[in-house]
């Protein structure tokens, strides 16, 4: 049987735009929300972010989007971002982001996979977007600058907007604004089929399609209003369950918002709470830590490479973290160990606090963003990732057949149901209909188990998939990237243990006559991949990389990864 959440909630039936500013004209405080964390003298209020929102709404429309359109914001986190991620979404378009290190041909991807109207590139990647624009034959009117400068006041007044040049690129987003207006009447949702609307489509790799060529390169997911009310209610609805969730929260926003992680908790989670949240524009550890101290920062929802980093980084003891009261990890495994070091630093000096106790949780793209969480007043379990947020159903599915239902303490392949689950890929009806089942069941790719008390455990991973600092790296792409050098036969990639996550590793088969070397292959990736794809796992010449054989003459045999994962435990240093 597969077993629910012990919590239930009504999820509001509106769009996600109703779900956060009420209304139109709802009265909204003007008590900072998004703050500029190097200078907090610049914010954007509750209500000047309906108001940002409305004008990029209506100004999208006035210039042309249409609903359904995709709008690429290209730019790392600032505190105008969440406004442009609803804007659009606000206007019936759909939001999709790309990570601001990209190169040229993975922006190109991108744009590729989404089709985006319009391109909104940061300052910083107007040079990056104009090539890849070009490249794709996106037209120039359709690529904007985005920046920090605009001054908008906490009633939604807008000042002034700093440097409006747009280097390189034709438009500066002050036209989208200036063409829109405060008071702009969204599109309600109501009807199941409504609520369905796509919102949003975030890249992962995915579950691996086994049949088809597709195997684990990044797909669009789709994720509908109805995905982002759900899961932000089932978020809240967690957190409510403690009486000690108070008004002074503060979050420090480093988590990219062009991955699901980032834009969840602070476009949707944040605002609904009323969370003041302060934005680092780029993440560095230096910064982090002087963020949390100067903001008195009370929560940090992070990855495993920050927790690893806030355990052994000896600088994190020159810095006073006391208003730290909450810590969670979440995409990717944490060990019990490091989770300890890290409480131990927090607590530091704390003499007779209550315990600040970290917890895991568990998610993925495909579920907006979060699957698990522990209740506010429990304590944690060795190795948890929590129970099922309220409204879920999961269960544990035998991993090599998918057909046999496992009981609880047996590992399997987690499945889930719930109203945050995606309707399916963008465009990619092959992968969808072999990632969720008709009656509606995600197949996660984890390999994972429950326990009587139904906390879930996840133990390894089944999809083609590695984590790097948080990220997908999809092997499938690193291989493209490697078959397209001129001495490489054939490739294959895995991900390795790492002290933080894990690492790629690269098998390499040279064509006949050639000789290449490890570092001429890692150079190769470096000019083509964003840096945490890079091949940091070590590069080894082999023979002939293990396939399972096949019959069909266009085919090649799927990789044997399982195989290489358990030489690569053997080797110890590159050849
Ligand atoms: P993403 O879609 O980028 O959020 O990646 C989702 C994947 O990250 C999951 O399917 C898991 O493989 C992994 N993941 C997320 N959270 C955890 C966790 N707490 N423990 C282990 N793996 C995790």
């Amino acid at each position: 049987m597969p077993i629910s959440s012990r919590w239930s909630c009504e999820i509001p039936k509106c769009s996600l735009t109703t779900y956060l500013f009420e209304s139109p004209t709802a009265v909204l405080d003007q008590e900072p929300l998004y703050i500029d964390s190097l200078n907090p003298e610049k914010f954007v209020s509750h209500h000047a972010y309906r108001s940002l929102v409305q004008r990029i709404a209506s100004g999208l429309l006035a210039i042309g989007l249409r609903p359904g359109d995709r709008v690429l914001l290209f730019s790392g986190n600032n505190i105008f971002f969440p406004s442009f991620l609803n804007g659009i979404i606000a206007a019936g378009g759909v939001f999709t982001g790309a990570n601001p290190s990209f190169t040229p041909r993975e922006i190109e991807q991108h744009i590729r996979s989404s089709g985006p109207r319009f391109l909104v590139a940061h300052r910083n990647n107007s040079d990056v977007a104009r090539e890849a624009a070009g490249n794709v034959g996106l037209d120039e009117g359709s690529v904007f600058t985005f920046d920090e400068g605009l001054d908008i006041t906490a009633d939604g007044k807008i000042v002034g907007w700093g440097d409006k040049s747009s280097p390189g690129l034709t438009r500066h987003w002050s036209d989208i604004v200036e063409k829109g207006y405060d008071g702009f009447v969204w599109r309600e949702l109501r009807t199941d089929e409504e609520l369905d609307t796509t919102a949003a489509i975030n890249f992962s790799s995915g579950y691996a399609v086994p049949t088809t060529m597709t195997t684990g390169i990044p797909k669009g997911v789709q994720i509908t209003h109805k995905n982002f009310v759900s899961n932000a209610h089932q978020i809240i609805y967690l957190r409510m369950q403690s009486d000690s969730v108070s008004n002074d929260t503060r979050w420090l926003g480093m988590l990219p918002m062009y991955h699901a992680y980032g834009q969840t908790y602070y476009a949707t989670v944040a605002p609904k709470r009323r969370i003041r949240l302060y934005m680092l524009q780029k993440f560095d550890f230096g910064a982090f830590l002087m963020a949390i101290q100067r903001h008195k920062i009370t929560s940090i929802a992070a990855v495993p490479p920050i927790m690893v980093a806030l355990a052994k980084n000896p600088d994190v003891l020159k810095f006073d973290l006391g208003s730290v009261n909450r810590l969670g990890s979440g995409s990717a495994p944490l060990s019990r160990e490091i989770s300890r070091e890290v409480e131990e630093r927090v607590m530091r000096g704390r003499a007779g606090e209550e315990r600040v106790n970290l917890k895991q949780g568990w998610g993925m793209t495909e579920a907006t963003c979060s699957v698990t969480g522990f209740h506010p007043n429990d304590a944690d379990e060795v190795g948890s990732v929590g129970e099922l947020l309220p409204n879920c159903e999961g269960k544990v599915m035998d991993a090599e057949t998918g057909t046999r239902e496992l009981p609880p303490n047996t590992p399997g392949e987690v499945w889930v149901r719930a109203p945050n689950v995606t309707k399916g890929y963008y465009r990619n009806r092959a992968a969808t209909e072999d990632t969720i089942t008709l009656d509606g069941w995600l197949k996660t790719g984890d390999i994972g188990y429950h326990n009587e008390a139904g906390r879930w455990f996840i133990v390894d991973r089944k999809k083609e998939l590695i984590k790097v600092k948080g990220n997908q790296v999809a092997p499938a792409e690193l291989e493209g990237i490697l078959l397209e050098h001129p001495s490489i036969a054939d490739a294959a990639v895995i991900g390795i243990p790492h002290a933080e996550d894990e690492r790629p590793r690269a098998y390499i088969v040279s064509k006949p006559g050639t000789a290449v070397t490890a570092d001429e292959i890692r150079e190769w990736v470096k000019k083509r991949a964003i840096r945490y794809k890079w091949i940091t796992g070590g590069v080894v010449l082999i023979p002939a990389v293990p396939r399972n054989p096949v019959h069909h003459p266009s085919l090649s045999g799927k990789i044997l990864r399982r195989e290489l994962r358990d030489r690569a435990k053997t080797e110890t240093s590159d050849s």
